[in-house]
């Protein structure tokens, strides 16, 4: 089941998140939101647009370039995010390139439900698992091998 939900986008594919953000506001009714931000500072506005009062908690992180990258890749890490939407410009790179794809290797390295672009992030949240309280995401066997690993 998904309860805490990342979502980051770059500048020029904001109004692309906030879009889906306004569509599927109603499914993220009980989830905890994190977000980089300015992201977040949108996103917030748009949930409060769709929903009213009933808003759920946006909790706004560093901007991307400044390290909210980092943080979300971080909370991944500590097993704290259940899911990731995050729309990267693909045409320019960004200053925090680095921390772009370490978040990117996170989400990929964790299998959380990752979504790059509008129509992965349609299926994660319309999937029957996306509310199956008896769903549990697998936990790779190369992170428990890698923290036994012989040194
Ligand atoms: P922002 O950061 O939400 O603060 O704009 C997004 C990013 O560049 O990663």
């Amino acid at each position: 089941m998904i309860k805490n939900i990342a979502l980051v986008a770059h500048d020029a594919r904001k109004s692309e998140l906030i879009n889906w953000v306004r569509f599927n506001a109603g499914s993220m009714k009980d989830c905890t939101l994190y977000c980089t931000g300015t992201t977040g500072r949108l996103v917030g506005q748009a949930l409060e647009e769709a929903l009213g009062e009933d808003v759920p908690q946006v909790n706004k992180l560093l901007s991307g370039p400044l390290g909210g990258d980092a943080q979300i890749g971080a909370m991944i890490a500590e097993g704290k995010i259940d899911m990731l939407v995050f729309f990267c410009d693909n045409l320019i790179m960004q200053g925090h390139q680095n921390d772009v794809m370490s978040l990117v290797r996170l989400a990929s390295l964790y299998n959380i439900p990752f979504a790059t672009n509008r129509s992965t992030a349609d299926f994660i949240i319309s999937s029957p698992l996306y509310s199956d309280s008896e769903y549990e995401r697998i936990i790779p066997n190369c992170i428990e091998t890698y923290k036994n690993r012989k040194v």
